[in-house]
């Protein structure tokens, strides 16, 4: 069984897919966690764990 987490911006302006496909262009990092961009470059806030 595999899963991966999501770390995205909180509250951002534009709404993240999980995984590679969102508009954010995320980078998958060596733990296999998706490290999204912010639309305004804050600070990531928030870790999703997904099925
Ligand atoms: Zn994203």
């Amino acid at each position: 069984m595999t899963w991966s987490i999501d770390i995205t911006p909180l509250n951002d302006l534009k709404k993240h897919e999980v995984g590679g496909d969102c508009w954010c262009n995320p980078e998958l990092n060596e733990d296999g966690v998706w490290i999204h961009n912010s639309l305004d470059n804050r600070e990531l806030t928030e870790g999703k764990p997904h099925a």
